[in-house]
């Protein structure tokens, strides 16, 4: 019997997949550069479904039904542009091709491009979940046409993890939207860790609390409206105890941050689109401060704190956890405004209900919250920005004093919270009457005749800063 799908490339996401394909009934042509890891699948795995393994890219493709379906599943970047390559000569018009690793959506919209030109489908597909997640169900985000959606869709939804019986998966958008919004769900992943690590060490430097009895919090945290998959493994982190030491396994890891770049990718996104992530940025500037190794131990020996000593108050845990909460609030508004300046810049139409919904399960930033948020956006008025949606307005609002108290401990104590005070820079800013942009018009006309609009006139203005100082009218 011809295959249904082939997958190429089975490194631990490729293999896992493919298994996932079988287990859920597919015939699953496997292939891999070097022979080896086809053979190691089809040894430890082969009893788990249909899988048809094969030795070369011609063998793959001959395996499958038509219109074929090819998943790449090999390292982002060049590799993924040489397998195409090598596939493109076997294929016929209408088939195929899938991208389901870690693609830049450049990359992903230049490559649907090319195929789309020679008949072929292209569809970058994001997949959250890791290891497991490919196994056992991740959320996968499919760019690509729509009519490759009709073949593939089926297939990936059986795949995907389940919430309500809903699968988490479902058409993004077209060329790299899948991508895209894969790539701005990682950069959320990276602001939703470090307002974890920011609280937990408030928690620890700020009221002394170890990461013992702060497991036990972020336990009772994960019972509320912060129930999540991160705050979960934060409480089993930090409960865990490092066998050889006898001490917290936190305090034995070096806390130099690492990252594999889709964060980054997110803030370079976002300054292109002028969308201000500014969570987002925190989060990957902090992980890049926590690894400037070489200067932190000068800077501990030069750089003068002068810290105030607060007494803080009975309500400091419960005030973290609102700071917490609003924080993570305003990175999800954040993260979802970027999506909405990407669907106006290319073109994609972009269903920030459905994207919420399939981010609800089998992703790394599966939380309680985004059913809220689905909710909030399968309304008769979808708001323009989620702090707007009236159960957030008044949840973020509820949590205003105690986010304001931990924002000035945090600058009195001299402990960095990068993202829970630009969050609440973030919120002021956005509902501030006046805001010093003003000034920053004004400066930019007297030095580079950038112009200005004026507040009681149509049109752009211009001063005469260096003679008589009169305003013109530009246009
Ligand atoms: P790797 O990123 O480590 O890639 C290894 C695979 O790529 C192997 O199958 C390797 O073949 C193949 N490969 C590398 N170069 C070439 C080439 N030039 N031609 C053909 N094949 C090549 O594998 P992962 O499984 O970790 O990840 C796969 C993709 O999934 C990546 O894009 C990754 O970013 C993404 N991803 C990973 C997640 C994770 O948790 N690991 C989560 C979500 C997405 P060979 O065996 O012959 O060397």
């Amino acid at each position: 019997m011809a295959a249904q799908i082939g997958v190429t490339g089975l490194a631990v996401m490729g293999a896992n997949l493919a298994r996932n394909l079988a287990r859920n009934g597919y015939t699953v042509a496997v292939h891999n550069r070097s022979r080896a890891r086809t053979d190691a699948l089809i040894a430890e795995h082969g009893g788990e479904g249909d899988f048809v393994p094969t030795e070369t890219m011609a063998e793959l493709v001959g395996a499958l039904e038509k219109p074929r379906r090819v998943l790449i599943m090999v390292k982002a970047g060049k590799p993924v542009d040489d397998v195409i390559a090598e596939l493109v000569p076997l294929l016929d018009k209408d088939d195929i091709i899938i991208d389901a690793g870690n693609s830049h959506y450049t990359d992903t919209r230049r490559r649907e491009a090319a195929l789309a030109e020679k008949g072929l489908h292209f569809v970058g597909v994001g997949v959250s979940g890791g290891e497991e997640g490919a196994l056992k169900g991740p959320s996968i985000m499919p760019g690509g046409s729509k009519k490759s959606y009709e073949s593939l869709g089926p297939m990936l939804e059986k795949i995907s993890a389940h919430v309500d019986g809903e699968p988490c998966c479902s058409w993004i958008g077209t060329d790299g939207a899948g991508h895209f919004v894969k790539m701005v769900h990682n950069g959320i992943e990276y602001a939703d860790m470090q307002v974890i690590g920011e609280a937990y060490d408030l928690l620890r430097s700020g009221a002394g609390l170890e990461p013992a009895e702060q497991a036990k919090i972020f336990a009772e945290w994960n019972k509320g409206d912060l129930s999540s998959f991160l705050i979960e493994i934060t409480a089993e982190v930090l409960g865990h105890v490092d066998a050889k030491t006898g001490k917290p396994f936190i305090d034995v890891v070096v806390d130099a941050a690492g990252m594999k770049g889709t964060g980054g990718w997110t803030v370079m996104a976002a300054l292109e689109l002028g969308s201000p992530v500014t969570g987002i940025g925190e989060s990957v500037f902090a992980r890049a401060l926590s690894s400037q190794s070489a200067q932190r131990p000068t800077a501990q020996q030069l750089l003068a704190g002068h810290e105030v000593k607060v007494d803080l108050p009975d309500t400091f845990v419960e005030d973290v956890r609102q700071a917490l909460y609003a924080s993570k609030l305003v990175s999800y508004a954040q993260g979802l405004d970027m999506l909405v300046s990407a669907a106006k810049e290319y073109g994609w139409e972009l269903d920030l209900a459905a994207i919420a919904s399939l981010w609800r399960g089998g992703c790394i930033i599966r939380a309680a919250l985004l059913r809220t948020i689905t909710e909030a956006y399968r309304s008769e008025n979808p708001p323009a920005n989620l702090l707007f949606a009236p159960e957030f307005t008044e949840a973020i609002g509820a949590a205003v004093p105690a986010w304001r108290r931990v924002v000035a401990t945090a600058a009195q104590l001299g402990i960095p919270a990068p993202v829970f005070s630009s969050s609440l820079a973030y919120y002021d800013g956005l509902r501030r009457e006046r805001l010093p942009a003003a000034l920053t018009q004004g400066l930019r006309d007297l030095f580079g005749a950038h112009t200005y609009k004026r507040v009681d006139a149509e049109g752009t203005f211009h001063t005469l800063w260096s003679g008589d100082k009169s305003e013109v009218k530009q246009d």
